[in-house]
């Protein structure tokens, strides 16, 4: 039963953010371009209003607003990859983390990948990050924010995990820990993902006020960057929910279930050889999923077509 527990808890997590982007079954015709070339090719957002269609790891953003490259109190990273573009929801979140930052010592924040111009699947990287309501922000605590293009090429995030991923370094601080409570706290957000040993430092750290840890969500990787996702903005019907984390989680998630990204994660146990049989067998009944990169436009909802092709 634990098994099954801690196995359902991995796929949940897993497809928030690497996301399987579900099955489908149109099948591409021959030369038919991949999504992620005809989403990767756009330069600028359409001109339509700002709408999010379909979910995080399969949809488009339709009147995508790009995040000024250097604001009062951020800078966004890696300009050469165009992905500081966003549902308008999200660069407000943006504009009121980063002035929170600076309340705790940091000049700003650092932000990396948010979406493409008009969102969709990427041509590297991640599967999700697709309807502008994710957004990846650097761990490293910006002294200065007039970093030039070049330096924003070429300077890189620090971990702050150790090498064997049990636990946080000498990089994490008290800074970090309040720029994500405060980010956790917000209207907007829906969820944070970050590696499971800073959830666990923070579980440790949090005192009395717990409630907002329950968004604060265990995933492999997210060691040199914080994961934000927003919930469904208003005015976009035809974006897709994620699962309430309550389904997914009990109470502030600092149990068994996130102890077990540092322990059985790392080192699985030798499965029982009756068990291994039947999973196999259930895998092999399931269609293959499509992931990002493998995705066609008629995969992504209906109005992406339009959401490409409009001026
Ligand atoms: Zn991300």
């Amino acid at each position: 039963m634990t098994v099954i527990r801690f196995t359902l808890n991995l796929v949940f997590a897993v497809s928030a953010c690497l996301m399987l982007a579900g099955t489908s079954h149109v099948q591409p015709k021959k030369g038919e371009p991949l999504a992620n070339q005809l989403f990767g090719a756009e330069s600028v957002s359409s001109e339509q209003r700002p709408q999010v269609f379909g979910y995080y790891a399969k949809g488009c953003l339709a009147g995508a607003v790009q995040l000024p490259e250097t604001g009062p109190t951020w800078q966004a990273m890696r300009l050469s990859r165009n992905r500081n573009w966003a549902h308008p929801s999200m660069i407000a979140f943006i504009r009121r983390l980063s002035i929170e930052a600076t309340k705790h010592g940091w000049a700003g924040l650092y932000v990396g990948d948010m979406a493409q111009p008009r969102g969709g699947p990427m041509t590297s990287s991640h599967q999700s990050h697709q309807s502008g309501l994710d957004a990846d922000i650097w761990m490293l605590p910006p002294k200065r924010l007039n970093l030039s293009r070049a330096a924003r090429e070429n300077i890189s995030s620090i971990s702050v995990r150790t090498d064997d991923q049990k636990s946080i370094n000498e990089n994490w601080t008290p800074a970090h820990m309040a720029i994500l409570k405060a980010a956790s706290k917000d209207k907007a957000v829906d969820r944070i993902f970050v590696a499971a040993a800073v959830k666990i430092a923070m579980c440790k750290d949090a005192g009395t006020d717990r409630n907002w840890l329950k968004k604060i969500r265990p995933l492999s990787g997210h060691n040199y960057h914080f994961h934000v996702r927003l919930k469904c903005p208003k005015g976009s019907p035809g974006c897709e929910k994620q699962t309430p984390i309550s389904k997914i989680s009990k109470g502030d998630g600092c149990d068994k279930t996130l102890t077990w990204w540092v322990t059985d994660y790392l080192d699985p146990p030798k499965p029982k050889k009756k068990k291994k049989k039947k999973v196999e067998k259930k895998k092999k009944l399931k269609p293959p999923r499509r992931r990002a990169r493998e995705m066609i436009l008629a995969d992504l909802p209906r109005q992406c077509k339009r959401v490409l092709t409009s001026e």
